[in-house]
This record gives structure tokens, C-alpha cells and sequence, in this order.
């Protein structure tokens, strides 16, 4: 996994655990931080598009190990401000903005929005590559509303904000694997452990 968000990593990190049935050989995988990421060069991310993005770094990262690897590109749209955060999520108030930070933007910015317009979605999307080579792409979705304050203590970015009305919880109140259930990563991740279920094998990728 290419990546230095912690969030990010904990959540793939659970990997074939979530979703592997009986007999599906997926207990061979095991989803791990690429060594030295943070030292590796950085991919510039100056693509327009979530799947653009996730692209680029899976290509990237890709040319300086030799196994598979996998890449999330993700962040928050909000309705009512266009689609921003968007693509611009992890910086929303700054180059250098801690998710304390983004939130309380994202406050700020819906401040007069009223609750029925307050529809918000987070998108997941993940590459896999592998020795420069694009492999698979998988993306996810999660609908909910932005809340005027936060709640729960779990999750990371804008968790605390974002409802999920089918529960009634915001994804910082969930349990990280309940959250997977329902979140834009989960769904993701579940097409990415169904295509290594079978996808691997069919394009010669696993002897
Ligand atoms: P990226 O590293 O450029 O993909 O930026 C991802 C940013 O989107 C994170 O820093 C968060 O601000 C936000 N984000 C993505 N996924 C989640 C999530 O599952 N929960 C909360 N915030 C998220």
C-alpha cells in the first residue's frame, strides 16, 4: 500500500480478513505499507480526477518495488459547495492542514446551509500496479450529510462530520470494520479482495 495516512492504512490493511470466503487461497495476501514510502520520491498528484490520482501513484510507486501495488486516491464531495473539498480534501485549509483544520473549514464554509441540504459523498479510488503496469482500478461510494458538529472519537479526515443516515451514526462512531461495511474504502477494497479471489490467476499474474 502506498501511502503514509494511517487511516488509509489501517483500513486497506484489513484486506482479505473482511471478505474472503472459506477456500478462496486469499490468506496468501498480505496487505502491507510499502517500506520507505515517505523517503521514496513523491508522486506529483496533479491529476483532476480521484481515479486519475490513484493511477498515477500506483504507476508511480510501482517502478521501485517489485511486487503489487496498490494506491488510494480519496476525499470528500459536498453538494452544496460544488463538489469541493473533492480532489483538494487532504489541503482544504492549506497546504499543510491537519484534519482538525479541514474540518473546521468545512464548517465554516456550510455555516449557512440548512440541513436538508447538507448531502455530502465520500469516494475511494483504488489502482493496483504493479513494475509500472496499471493491473486494476476499483472505486467506491458512500452517501450521507454533513453534520454541524462533530461526533465519535474513531476514524480519521472528515469522519466525525459525515452521517451515515442508514445507521444513524457518523463514521467516527463506528468500529473501524463496521465502517468498512458501509464506507467508500469498504466498497473499494471488496471489489479489489473479489478480483484477487479470481482476476489474478485469470491474467497470469499468480503461477
Ligand atoms: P489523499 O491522500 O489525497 O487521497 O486525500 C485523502 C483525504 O480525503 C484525507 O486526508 C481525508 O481528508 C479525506 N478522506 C478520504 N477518505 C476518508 C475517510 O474515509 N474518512 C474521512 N476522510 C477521508
Amino acid at each position: 500500500m502506498a501511502s503514509t495516512n494511517p487511516g488509509k492504512l489501517a483500513e486497506l490493511g484489513l484486506g482479505p480478513r473482511l471478505w474472503s470466503n472459506p477456500g478462496e487461497e486469499l490468506e496468501d495476501w498480505i496487505f502491507a505499507a510499502l517500506p520507505g514510502v515517505a523517503n521514496l520520491p513523491p508522486c506529483s498528484e496533479d491529476g483532476d480526477s480521484f481515479a486519475t490520482n490513484a493511477h498515477k501513484k500506483a504507476l508511480h510507486y510501482s517502478q521501485f518495488v517489485s511486487g503489487f501495488v496498490l494506491a488510494d486516491d480519496s476525499g470528500l464531495e459536498v453538494a452544496a459547495l460544488g463538489g469541493a473539498p473533492g480532489i483538494h480534501s487532504a489541503r482544504y485549509a492549506g497546504p499543510a492542514a491537519n484534519d482538525s483544520q479541514n474540518n473546521a473549514k468545512l464548517l465554516q464554509e456550510m455555516n449557512d446551509v440548512p440541513p436538508q441540504m447538507r448531502t455530502a459523498r465520500f469516494v475511494c479510488e483504488l489502482a493496483l500496479a504493479r513494475e509500472g503496469k496499471l493491473l486494476a482500478r476499483f472505486g467506491g461510494v458512500a452517501e450521507g450529510f454533513i453534520l454541524g458538529a462533530p461526533r465519535g472519537h474513531g476514524g480519521f479526515g472528515y469522519d466525525p462530520l459525515f452521517l451515515d443516515p442508514i445507521v444513524g451514526k457518523t463514521f467516527a462512531e463506528l468500529k473501524m470494520e463496521d465502517k468498512m461495511q458501509r464506507s467508500h474504502r469498504g466498497k473499494a477494497l471488496r471489489g479489489l479482495i473479489e478480483w484477487l479471489a479470481t482476476g489474478p490467476r485469470s491474467v497470469g499474474e499468480r503461477e
